[in-house]
Parts: structure tokens; C-alpha cells; sequence
């Protein structure tokens, strides 16, 4: 049985795309058959895999004038790793969605349409809790929350798991959070102040994996790979690769 896996928070540049990409990749690599589902209309992931941001996608299957199997592409550097990609086109989603027959359920009809033929399926949600966002939380199983180590980190967290508990009870009893993901740390009294205070407020829904700041993991996306293949040595791809087994061991049972 497959699991699908939204990586969302409503602020922007706190890693939710280069975790996506990240994430998705390592968790290919490790073994499992994996679809990214490219859901922000800045279509970071599909371009950081290297694609096209032109190209039909999820846009094009939310108004039925393409089917999943018809628009999903092939990663080139990972076997298992399959992209939906996305495009500007999304921006209309949040206005055309509600109008739509069955409207929160639309993202919903697309993933269910495809995830038996995955292990894991991750979504790269925009910086947005709007009605396109609360389509991919019904569609999902669980939600990924990456955390970057800054000033006021939690701030925003509690509008985010508001909409998750309301999307839970009205439209989606199984969603459950996956985890925080503390990201772009680096080792000074800021950062660790900032681990400690997630840690501390969410426990052991925190992964024990921080993802360290590393210029590399900027670049990779300029040069459409996932960091293990652009540079397997840098501390990066080693971050992602432990965060990928961490997530697999808790999803063990799965
Ligand atoms: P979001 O999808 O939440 O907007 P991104 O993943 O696009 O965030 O990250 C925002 C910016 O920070 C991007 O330029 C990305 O390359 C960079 N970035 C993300 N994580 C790291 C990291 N661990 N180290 C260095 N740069 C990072
Ligand atoms: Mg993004």
C-alpha cells in the first residue's frame, strides 16, 4: 500500500522544495518506487529535476484535459523516481477548483488514480493554505513540516496545524502530521535555540535529522539533479540520505 506524503507550510523558502526533491530521491534511491507530484505554480521541483516548467502537468490533469499517465515524466537520474510537474497554469487552480463537480476532492481523484503504482508519493505544496492547498491535504496521508532554523520558526506553524486538524475532521480523518524537519541549520546559539524549542514543543514528531545549510544543496537544482547526484560528497546529500532512512524506519510498518 502506497502513502502519500504533502510537504507543506504557508511560509515560503524554509526548504519544502529542496526537501521534496531531496527526500524523494533518497527515498527512490534507497529501493522504493516514488512519485513527486509538483503542486506550486513557481514549479521549483520540476525544474530542480531538470524539466521543463512548460509542459502539461497537474494543472492540465486538475481540469481533465490530461490524465496522470499522460503528463508524468521520468526522472533521468533516478530510476524510481517519477515527476507530475507542475507549471504558472496552477495560479488558476485555487479560483477554478471550487466550481469543479466534487471540489475538495479533486487532487484526491488524481493521486488515487496513480499511487498503486508507487511505494511513496510526495507533494511539493506552494507557500499558501488556499483551497488548491487543502485539496492536496485531503488527497494525503500525511504532511511533512519543514521548519527552517531561524527567528520566530514556529511562528505561522499554529495557522498551519489549524487547517491540518480542520481538514482532518471535515474532510480527511486519516491525515496525520509526519514530522517537522529542521532545515538549513547552522551551529550557533540561534540555530540550536531553535532545534531545542522544536524539539521541545512537538517531540518525537520532530526527525532527529537536521538538514545543515550547504551551498551545495542551493546549486543542485541550477544543474536539475537531486544533491546525491551533483555532489554525493557534500554534507547536503548525507543530510538527505539519513532523513530518507529515518523516514522509511518510522514508516516501517507501512
Ligand atoms: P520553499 O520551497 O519552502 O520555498 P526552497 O526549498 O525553495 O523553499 O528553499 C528556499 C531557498 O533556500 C532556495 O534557494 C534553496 O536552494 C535554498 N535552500 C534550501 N535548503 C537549503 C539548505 N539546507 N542549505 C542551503 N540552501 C538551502
Ligand atoms: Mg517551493
Amino acid at each position: 500500500m502506497s502513502k502519500v506524503v504533502a510537504l507543506a507550510n504557508q511560509k515560503g523558502g524554509v526548504g519544502k522544495t529542496t526537501t521534496a526533491i531531496n527526500l524523494a530521491a533518497s527515498v527512490a534511491l534507497l529501493g522504493k518506487k516514488v512519485l513527486l507530484v509538483d503542486a506550486d505554480p513557481q514549479a521549483n521541483a520540476t525544474s530542480g529535476l531538470g524539466f521543463d516548467i512548460n509542459l502539461d502537468g497537474i494543472y492540465e490533469c486538475i481540469t481533465g484535459q490530461a490524465q496522470p499517465a499522460d503528463v508524468i515524466l521520468r526522472s533521468n537520474d533516478v530510476k524510481k523516481l517519477d515527476l507530475l510537474p507542475s507549471s504558472i497554469d496552477l495560479v488558476a487552480a485555487d479560483t477554478e477548483l471550487p466550481a469543479m463537480e466534487n471540489a475538495h476532492r479533486v487532487v484526491k481523484s488524481i493521486i488515487d488514480s496513480v499511487r498503486d503504482n508507487y511505494d511513496y508519493i510526495f507533494i511539493d505544496c506552494s507557500p499558501s493554505l488556499g483551497y488548491t492547498t487543502v485539496n492536496i491535504l485531503t488527497a494525503a496521508d500525511s504532511v511533512l513540516i519543514p521548519v527552517q532554523c531561524e527567528y520566530l520558526a514556529l511562528e505561522g506553524l499554529s495557522k498551519l496545524l489549524n487547517t491540518v486538524k480542520k481538514v482532518k475532521s471535515a474532510l480527511n480523518p486519516q491525515l496525520e502530521i509526519e514530522g517537522f524537519v529542521l532545515t538549513m541549520y547552522m551551529k550557533n546559539r540561534l540555530n540550536n535555540q531553535v532545534v531545542n524549542e522544536v524539539r521541545q514543543h512537538f517531540g518525537g514528531l520532530a526527525f532527529e535529522t537536521v538538514i545543515q545549510r550547504n551551498v551545495r544543496l542551493g546549486e543542485a537544482p541550477s544543474h536539475g539533479k537531486p544533491i546525491m547526484l551533483y555532489d554525493a560528497s557534500a554534507v547536503g546529500a548525507t543530510n538527505y540520505l539519513n532523513l530518507a532512512k529515518e523516514f522509511l524506519k518510522r514508516n516501517r510498518k507501512h
